[in-house]
Order: C-alpha cells, then sequence, then structure tokens
C-alpha cells in the first residue's frame, strides 16, 4: 500500500513558494530521498500555450518552487518534461516559453525537454486494463524519482483532470490522438490512462490548486482562485480528495475507478492521513461540465438513452474567434472536423457528428477558445426515436381529439 498522507495548505499572499514547502515537509516527502545525486523529473501540466494567469498550464511559480525545495535538499539533476497536447512539430518547445516555465527553467538553471525531443522506447503494462504498450521517452525509466505537478481543472471528457489524468502527457503528440481514437468510449479511455499512470507512477504529486478552472475546462473552463497546494503519493487517493474539495463525487470519475482496479492507490476517504488544513474547510463547489445531467433516479438504460442522445452535444466554431490555425482538424482522433473549402475569415471548419467519439480534443486544444459544444435539448429530443414517439402519440391525442369534438 502507498504512503496515504496528503497535506493540504493554503496559499496566502501569494506565497507560493511558503505553501510548497510546508505541504511538502508536512508528509516527510525529503524521505523520498534516498541516495546522493538522483535524477529527478518533473511532469507539469503544459497543454498549450497559454499565460500562467489563464490557469491552463501548472503555474511556473509552483514549478519554481518545487525545484527549490529539490534543490534545498541537495539534489540537482532536475530535468522538466512534458509533450503537449497536438502533433504539430515545435509545439512543446512553445507550451514551455508560454506557460512561463522554460523562463523558470532558465532562471534556476535547471533542464527542460519535450518528451518528443528524447529518444522513444516502448513500455510493456503489467496486468493492462486495455492498453498492453505504449511508446514515451525512456526518461520515465531512467528517472530515480518522478514527481508530478498537475493542475486542478473540470474537463468535458473526464469531468476532472489532475494527477492520473496529467501522466497522459507521458505519451508523445500524436500518439495522444491515436490512444483517444482507439480507446473512444469513456470507459475503455479512462483504462487507458490508469494503464500509463501505472508506468509512469510517480512518487511524489504536488497538485497546483492555486488558480483553477471550473465548468468548460480543461482550457476554457472560468478560473478559480482556490489557493491551495495539496502534495501526497498515492495519485488516486489524492484525485478522491480534489473531487471532495471541488465537490464532486468521486465515483464519476472513471479512471479513478479503473486505477482502484489496477491497485494504484486507494479511493476510500477514511484511509488517507490528512494533514495541515481539514478538508471540508477548503471545500469549494467548482461547476462540473454537464455532460450527462440525469440525476433523478431512473433505469440505468433510460438513464444512459437521456445521456447519449437528449443531452448530447454539438460543436460549434465561433466564427469570430476561428482563426483557421489547422489545430483542431489536424489532431481529431475520429477525422470529424475538416477545413472549409476557403480559408478565409469569417468562415470555419465543419463538424461531423457520426465520426466524433466526443473527446471533446478540439476544445481543448484550440489556441483561441473558438470552439464550443452547444446541448440543443429540444432539438435532440424530437430527432430521436422517443421523440417521433411522443410526436406520433400526441397526433394520435389530438386526432381522437377532433374527431370526438368537432
Ligand atoms: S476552431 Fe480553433 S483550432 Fe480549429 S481552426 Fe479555428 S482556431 Fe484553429
Ligand atoms: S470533433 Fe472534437 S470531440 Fe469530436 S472526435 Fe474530433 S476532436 Fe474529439
Amino acid at each position: 500500500m502507498k504512503n496515504n498522507k496528503i497535506s493540504i495548505v493554503k496559499i496566502k499572499n501569494n506565497e507560493i513558494e511558503r505553501a510548497v514547502f510546508e505541504a511538502l515537509d508536512l508528509i516527510n516527502a525529503e524521505s523520498l530521498f534516498n541516495k546522493n545525486a538522483m535524477k529527478i523529473v518533473i511532469k507539469p501540466n503544459i497543454l498549450k500555450s497559454k499565460e500562467p494567469e489563464r490557469a491552463v498550464t501548472t503555474h511556473p511559480e509552483i514549478v519554481r518552487a518545487v525545484i527549490k525545495w529539490i534543490k534545498h535538499h541537495n539534489q540537482n539533476d532536475i530535468i522538466v518534461a512534458e509533450s503537449s497536447g497536438t502533433s504539430s512539430p515545435g509545439v512543446t518547445e512553445k507550451a514551455f516559453e508560454g506557460s512561463g516555465i522554460k523562463k523558470i527553467c532558465q532562471e534556476e538553471n535547471v533542464n527542460w525537454t519535450p518528451f518528443e525531443k528524447t529518444e522513444r522506447i516502448k513500455y510493456d503494462v503489467k496486468n493492462p486494463l486495455v492498453l498492453e504498450q505504449f511508446v514515451s521517452s525512456p526518461l520515465l525509466k531512467e528517472a530515480d524519482l518522478i514527481i508530478n505537478i498537475p493542475k486542478i481543472k473540470t474537463h468535458w471528457q473526464t469531468l476532472l483532470t489532475c494527477c492520473i489524468k496529467n501522466m497522459f502527457g507521458t505519451l508523445i503528440l500524436g500518439n495522444k490522438a491515436k490512444t483517444h481514437a482507439r480507446f473512444s468510449t469513456l470507459d475503455a479511455f479512462s483504462a487507458a490512462l490508469a494503464d500509463i499512470y501505472s508506468v509512469s507512477n510517480p512518487q511524489l504529486t504536488v497538485i497546483d490548486g492555486y488558480l483553477c478552472q471550473e465548468g468548460k475546462g480543461p482550457s476554457k473552463g472560468e478560473i478559480v482562485k482556490l489557493d491551495l497546494i495539496i502534495a501526497g503519493f498515492d495519485g488516486v487517493a489524492l484525485d478522491t480528495a480534489v473531487c471532495k474539495i471541488i465537490g464532486l463525487d468521486p465515483q464519476k470519475v472513471k479512471y479513478i475507478e479503473k486505477a482502484v482496479e489496477k491497485n494504484l492507490g486507494t479511493s476510500d476517504i477514511s484511509e488517507i492521513q490528512f494533514l495541515g488544513e481539514n478538508l471540508k474547510d477548503v471545500s469549494r463547489k467548482f461547476k462540473i461540465p454537464r455532460k450527462h445531467p440525469v440525476s433523478v433516479p431512473l433505469p440505468s438504460w433510460l438513464a444512459d438513452y437521456m445521456g447519449n442522445v437528449v443531452f448530447r452535444a454539438t460543436i460549434k466554431f465561433d466564427p469570430n474567434k476561428c482563426r483557421l490555425c489547422s489545430t483542431c482538424w489536424e489532431n481529431c482522433p475520429g477525422n470529424a472536423i475538416t477545413p472549409p473549402e476557403i480559408i478565409k475569415k469569417g468562415n470555419t471548419p465543419s463538424w461531423e457528428r457520426k465520426k466524433c467519439i466526443f473527446c471533446y480534443c478540439c476544445a481543448e486544444l484550440c489556441p483561441y477558445e473558438a470552439v464550443d459544444f452547444k446541448i440543443n435539448y429540444v432539438r435532440n429530443f424530437l430527432f430521436s426515436w422517443a421523440g417521433v414517439f411522443f410526436l406520433i402519440i400526441i397526433g394520435i391525442i389530438v386526432g381522437v381529439f377532433l374527431w370526438i369534438f368537432l
């Protein structure tokens, strides 16, 4: 069983470094430094090139604080590594730059690299749920210690992105889209996330709960200044604790269930030893994406039907924001997006519902926040078999009424 300690520390007066040191000291994280000159890989969330204030990427000052804490314990072989969301060459370098994390690495004199700039090796997944093997950087194997620094954000597809989901970024560039395409259901994709996490399996996690996202996360959501640093060793327990803090039922986050199935940690709050702030005192309910908002008790087939049909989303491109940059159609795992015939301002890409696997990558990756998901409940219902049936019944009732009274 993994060490079950989790520390929760408030960031007061924007003093991030103090909060990070306190959170790590509370759980005695320095006990992980069991030899000199360890190779330490830091994995932040650098989804794309966005300024820190937009709360899409791990805040650079948290990366800086973790680097300083490592150096404080006389470890200097540090490398910050990530592979960003799209498949375009140079995209991760751009994201390192835009997120402010490259500058931090340079100022703190530590190495940084896109995973795709290293060698590539195959990793076998032990007891795979769905994914037997994947390709990533040798850094995962070479590291003596991997420190995950995810950010708390809601997510259209998985509802939450934090500890387990952040390690999906160890897949290199286009392999992420391929994995989405291969495991197109939420269940299968969540199992793949647990399989990937089981290989990288960071020994330490420091969660950026400073500026978070709620609602249409992970890149278009509203910013929440939660002012928290949460640290621990068990990513499953940490994701569960985050769910409790943001008012999300952990049982609705499929990858937590899959990670427990794989024995990667605990989702039982009673097994976790909390240190620092009290979970309840720091809770703040987040707006959760309403993908399948069927909360009334219904038979599961009806709830599924309602969720998949009546509440299904339609993808919209905002002509005022879209710059036809090609990111969405080049990275769509289902090939559901095509560019307009004429590339000119005001035109937008087209979307094919039949091919869409609703992975929400297009909204996640669009650099200009031009992709949105709309749910037209009435239209969805009327164009479904239930809607047709409903209209027939209404038609019969009206017919009988007219026959009797006219
Ligand atoms: S919707 Fe976004 S990602 Fe797609 S072409 Fe327009 S700007 Fe680029
Ligand atoms: S259109 Fe968007 S949500 Fe649908 S498969 Fe493509 S990237 Fe995923």
